[in-house]
């Protein structure tokens, strides 16, 4: 009888653990998921390719490994461009890339990349975290079946690199300048003509005089670039890319399957990478802005208030046409147009206000 009572109690006693071993173990198996991120920066590219990378290994690390990323890198799994339809088709889980790049699909990707007098760093996540930017772009993207996050930024753009002064807005009429994108239509709304050149190819286009200026992205990428020994003038600020979010992309319905925890580790690794990023291109920049000047005898200028008004112009008209689309891409301008005059109203006597006082009391 206590034999038969222990032998039950056991057996309930080891039926308890095999229930829990197989209740648990599946549980946990069904919880790791791989997510193939594809991108459309080089392996090891300073600034954006390296902060693709660092970014999938951290959701790995934040996730215990339950959420384990395999990254690629342009060219790797698919091409640079081919990122959004890999992911859209559900091929890939996620891209890291630049909104901008599917403004054929729709005009209001752009926006959510960068445009022409477009937002800050700051601006930026003012509107998409606070001032229903988010929404609209999942709005947008999830029409595609992609829900996105923003995950980096580079900043401020430089103006670019001129081989002969600009001193009035007729110098820029017939100027042969690569920049891409709705900055390239801005461009040529003043007079020049805009070429679309792949980064490898831009500096013998500028040093055999086929092209007479670039843009490219701030001084501690252009550094590499040499751009320098064709070019001696380098412009600010840039009035084309003003504050680039780079994005994470997910495929919509994977990204709805993902339990809430995974959900909010992505999202916390994203908007890590957006600090990381942009604070270490800010570090950096200073030190190559210095280099340049120091070690290649590059002439730094700045651009007219002249010339920044037909800037200003013509990058309206850019943005109305933009917006002329469709009733989102509509809707998407005029969300970016109040969060611009807002923010850029607040920022304007804070941050941007003080810098310049405190810069010209310390001689900065
Ligand atoms: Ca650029």
């Amino acid at each position: 009888m206590k034999r038969r009572k222990f032998l039950a109690k056991g057996a309930a006693g080891a039926g308890g653990v095999a229930a829990a071993a197989t209740i648990g173990f599946p549980a946990i198996a069904q919880e790791r998921k791989e997510m193939v991120i594809v991108s459309s920066w080089g392996r090891d590219f300073p600034g954006l390719g390296i902060s693709a990378q660092r970014l999938a290994q951290r959701i790995t690390d934040m996730s215990g490994g339950r959420l384990t990323t395999k990254y690629f890198a342009a060219g790797e799994r698919v091409g640079a461009f081919d990122v959004f339809d890999a992911v859209a088709s559900g091929n890939a889980q996620a891209y890291v890339s630049a909104e901008y790049y599917w403004k054929g699909k729709h005009p209001g990707f752009a926006f959510f990349t960068t445009v022409p007098f477009g937002l800050t760093y700051n601006e930026m996540g003012a509107w998409i975290f606070h001032l229903g930017g988010q929404q609209l772009w999942d709005e947008l993207s999830g029409g595609f079946g992609v829900k996105c996050l923003p995950c980096g930024n580079t900043g401020v753009q430089m103006g670019g690199w001129f081989r002969k002064e600009i001193n009035t807005a007729d110098d820029l009429k017939g100027l042969k300048m690569r920049i891409p994108g709705l900055g390239g239509d801005v461009m040529a709304k003043v007079g020049a003509s805009p070429v679309s050149l792949p980064g490898g190819q831009i500096y013998e286009n500028l040093v055999s005089g086929a092209i007479d200026a670039t843009e490219w992205v701030g001084p501690y990428n252009d550094y590499f670039l040499k751009f320098y020994e064709a070019a001696k003038y380098y412009y600010y600020p840039g009035m084309h890319e003003p504050g680039g979010f780079v994005a994470m992309g997910m495929n919509k319905s994977w990204w709805e399957g993902l339990p809430k925890d995974l959900q909010a580790i992505v999202e916390a690794a994203n908007v890590m990478e957006c600090e990381i990023m942009m604070s270490e291109l800010n570090a950096k920049n200073g030190e190559y802005l210095a280099r340049l000047v120091k070690e290649h005898g590059v002439q730094i200028r700045e651009f007219s208030d002249e010339i920044y008004e037909s800037f200003g112009e013509a990058a309206q008209a850019v943005l109305e046409e933009a917006s002329a689309h469709s009733d989102l891409a509509n809707r998407i301008y005029l969300s970016f147009l109040a969060a611009r005059a807002s923010t850029g109203a607040w920022l304007k006597l804070s941050d941007v206000n003080y810098s310049i006082k405190r810069n010209t009391v310390l001689g900065i």
